[in-house]
C-alpha cells in the first residue's frame, strides 16, 4: 500500500514537472495562497481538489465536521498564520452534506471523546430545534444541521480577537460559508458571508 503510494507522487511529481518546469522551484521559495479553507476531516472534501485548486493555492485546516471551536489552538494558529503571516483575505468554512460527524452528533450512541468535540453541533441542534423540526426526514435533518454548523463556524471565526484585530486596522478579509455536495461535486454558497462591513455596522448601532 505504501509503496503504491509513493510510486503514485512520484509519477505525480514527474507529471507536474513536465507541465511546469519552473513549478516546485517557485512553490519550494513561497507559499501566497488566496484563500483559507476551514473544511471537514471527510476524505471525500479535500479542499484543492473540490475548490479545483492547485497546492499553493489555499490554506488548509480540517476536523472532524468543520467545528469551529474558540479554544482550539490548532485552528486558531493557522488562522492566525493565515491572516497575519500569509495575508490572506477569503476565508471559507465548508461543511458538507452526509456529514459522519454531523451524523454522530445526532445519534443517541456513545461515540467516545468524538461527542466532546461535536457537542457544539449537538447545541446547534437544541437551539433551532423549532427550525429542524420542519425537516422532512432523518437526512434532510442532518443536512441542515451541517448547513447551520457552517454558518455557526462563519460567525465564530469572525469573533475570534484574530479577526476583529484584522477589522479594526481595515484588513479587507471575508469569512464565507459554503457547503458542499457529495451527490453531485458541487459548492454552494450559503450566503452567511461576514466582512468587516457588519462590524462597523455593529459599532454604529
Ligand atoms: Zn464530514
Amino acid at each position: 500500500m505504501l509503496a503504491d503510494l509513493l510510486d503514485r507522487n512520484i509519477a505525480w511529481s514527474s507529471h507536474r514537472n513536465a507541465i511546469e518546469p519552473d513549478y516546485f522551484a517557485r512553490l519550494a521559495t513561497q507559499q501566497a495562497p488566496e484563500f483559507f479553507w476551514i473544511g471537514c476531516s471527510d476524505s471525500r472534501v479535500p479542499a484543492n481538489v473540490v475548490a479545483g485548486l492547485d497546492p499553493g493555492e489555499v490554506f488548509v485546516h480540517r476536523n472532524v465536521a468543520n467545528v469551529v471551536h474558540s479554544s482550539d489552538m490548532n485552528l486558531l494558529s493557522a488562522l492566525e498564520f493565515a491572516v497575519e503571516a500569509l495575508k490572506i483575505r477569503e476565508i471559507i468554512v465548508c461543511g458538507h452534506y452526509g456529514c459522519g460527524g454531523v451524523r454522530a452528533a445526532t445519534e443517541d450512541l456513545p461515540h467516545g471523546l468524538a461527542d466532546h468535540w461535536l457537542e457544539p453541533i449537538r447545541r446547534l441542534a437544541r437551539s433551532y430545534a423549532v427550525d429542524l423540526a420542519r425537516t422532512v426526514s432523518t437526512e434532510d435533518f442532518r443536512d441542515r444541521l451541517a448547513e447551520l454548523n457552517v454558518v455557526e463556524g462563519v460567525r465564530r471565526v469572525s469573533e475570534t480577537p484574530i479577526l476583529q484585530r484584522a477589522w479594526d486596522r481595515g484588513m479587507p478579509i471575508s469569512v464565507h460559508g459554503l457547503i458542499y455536495s457529495l451527490k453531485d461535486g458541487l459548492l454552494r454558497d450559503l450566503n452567511c458571508t461576514i466582512d468587516r462591513s457588519h462590524i462597523s455596522l455593529e459599532a454604529g448601532e
